[in-house]
């Protein structure tokens, strides 16, 4: 056992499995408040978690899809600030759909002026002819009830159905409605039609209108800078295999154990709860409530130079794999070599969406040939690619999925265990790095200073779903079988 602490004097021992961004905010807080007794064990040998950034022999960085870093919170932004320091960019969003050969800006809905005439008519009747059917969005029992209701038939069939179900692999009407909030620009049907009328682009909805890129190291760059701060309580290469809530024990691949007061789990729930000694079959069934989608990230880097001021752009067509484009060497001049072109590409899969491991590399290149981001002849100036598949990319919001984290997580913190992150927690609503560094930190602001969490709660099921039933059902696994750690 290495338990008790390197260096305890009679303090709750707190043990944090995993070193992403919520682990490391964490961590990061456990040494601000001059907290001892602690540690924080990762599987691999590296910070970041699915924030994490690797660079190839030729000197091109990928990150695990297009990451932003945008901010809800103060204490975030300091963070971010100490650990930067003037080691950033600062990048004006600009983003594209790319669809029936034309670029729309984003938000697509509130751009529906560049369409062609056909197509922007039958858009615009959806969305009256939606207002005048009465269809109430807050009445809708899934997101593609919601989509219909508040966009209308016409943007559903274009982009709003296709795109959505090119990024969550899942039908959207197996998914809920309530992690919408800023995620997705509501409709206002006065300024769409100003917008049309007055031929006007309408791009600065938002939270991450502008956004930092650390200027080393790619979005893994920012993670990498815990270390220093952290170092003296951190394992690398420690997999964490069992967990005994009884004796409150965590087991390692390699065979040691130690011990916690509290135990923060950043892994997946999915991953957590069947190594749990003891868990009630209850529990272990509710977790068939969380679904997933599986993803690729994969990077091209061709030999000419990034010529252009677009970050991101979104592909609903089926003409290629991936639902967005990243410009990553547009983010910082350290990305890639000079006069060169990085492009990260993102693709979801699930059971509902099928992709295959050994074709997806060429029907990337393909789909970038295209799309028109690359030429034919530009095979021949490609200089690297990356494929990183990843097993747990998005937590989808399903029907259900408050249904089961209403069963599992009070299970879990009856036991003193904190289960946080974006698939320890599970709220892709809640998923991105800043929810998850503060969930981190409000956890150990919980434990020791008795503040109750403000990013992470259990939400109410909706009236419709009160009444079902609990899952009993096991989980089923979804997509790739392997993950990049
Ligand atoms: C495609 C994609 C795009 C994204 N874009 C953005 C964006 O634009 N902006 C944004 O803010 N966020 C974005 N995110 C989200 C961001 O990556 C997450 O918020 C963040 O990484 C979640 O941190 P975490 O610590 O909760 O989990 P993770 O990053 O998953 O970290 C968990 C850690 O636990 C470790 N671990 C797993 N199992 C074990 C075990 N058994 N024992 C010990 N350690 C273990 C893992 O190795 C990992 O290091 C994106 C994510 C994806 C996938």
């Amino acid at each position: 056992m290495n338990g008790n602490s390197k260096d305890g004097n009679g303090e709750k021992r707190i043990v944090i499995l995993g070193a992403g961004p919520t682990g490391l905010g964490a961590a990061y807080r456990l040494q601000e408040l001059g907290h001892r007794n602690w540690n924080i064990y990762e599987a691999t040998d590296t910070l970041g978690g699915l924030a994490r950034s690797f660079t190839d022999e030729q000197g091109f960085t990928y990150d695990i899809g297009g990451h932003v870093m945008f901010s809800h919170y103060e204490y975030f932004d300091k963070l971010v600030d100490k650990l930067l320091g003037h080691d950033y960019t600062q990048i004006q969003r600009e983003a594209w759909v790319w669809m029936m050969e034309r670029w729309v800006p984003y938000p697509f809905q509130n751009n529906i002026r560049h369409l062609p005439n056909d197509v922007l008519l039958e858009c615009l009747m959806g969305l009256i002819n939606a207002q005048k059917e009465g269809r109430d969005p807050k009445a809708a029992r899934n997101f593609k009830e919601f989509n219909l209701a508040q966009f209308g038939d016409g943007i559903c069939k274009y982009f709003m159905l296709p795109y959505n179900f090119k990024v969550w692999a899942h039908p959207a009407d197996m998914m809920n409605k309530e992690w919408i909030g800023e995620r997705v620009a509501l409709v206002n049907i006065e300024r769409i039609l100003c917008n049309v009328i007055e031929q006007k682009d309408d791009v600065n909805w938002g939270p991450n209108n502008t956004f930092k890129f650390p200027l080393y190291g790619g979005t893994g760059g920012l993670y990498a800078r815990y270390e220093p701060y952290i170092k003296d309580n951190l394992y690398f290469n420690k997999r964490a295999t069992g967990i005994d809530p009884t004796a409150k024990t965590v087991t390692f691949e390699d065979g040691d154990t130690t011990h916690y007061d509290v135990l923060l789990n950043t892994m997946p729930l999915t991953e957590l709860l069947p190594m749990m000694e003891g868990c009630p079959e209850s529990v272990r069934a509710a977790s068939s409530d969380l679904l997933y989608s599986s993803g690729y990230s994969i990077g091209v880097g061709i030999d000419r130079p990034t010529a252009t001021s677009k970050c991101w752009i979104y592909y609903p067509e089926d003409d290629s794999p991936f639902y967005r484009v990243t410009y990553l060497s547009h983010y910082s001049p350290h990305i890639a070599p000079p006069d060169t072109t990085l492009f990260l590409t993102e693709t979801s899969t699930s059971k509902y969406k099928p992709v295959n491991e050994d074709t997806i590399l060429e029907e990337t290149i393909q789909g970038l040939i295209n799309v028109g981001l690359m030429k034919e002849e530009e095979r021949d100036i490609i200089l690297t690619t990356k494929v990183i598949p990843i097993k747990y990319w998005y937590p989808t919001p399903s029907v259900y999925r408050d249904r089961g984290l209403g069963v599992i997580q009070p299970y879990l913190m009856e036991n003193d265990i904190y289960s946080r992150g974006r698939f320890g927690a599970w709220c892709y609503e809640i998923g991105n790095m800043d929810h998850s560094t503060m969930m981190g930190v409000e956890v150990i602001n919980k434990v020791l200073l008795g503040e109750p969490e403000q990013t992470w709660k259990l939400h109410d099921l909706p009236d419709h779903l009160e009444q079902m039933p609990a899952a009993s059902a096991p989980p089923e696994a979804v997509g790739v079988s392997a993950d990049a750690q």
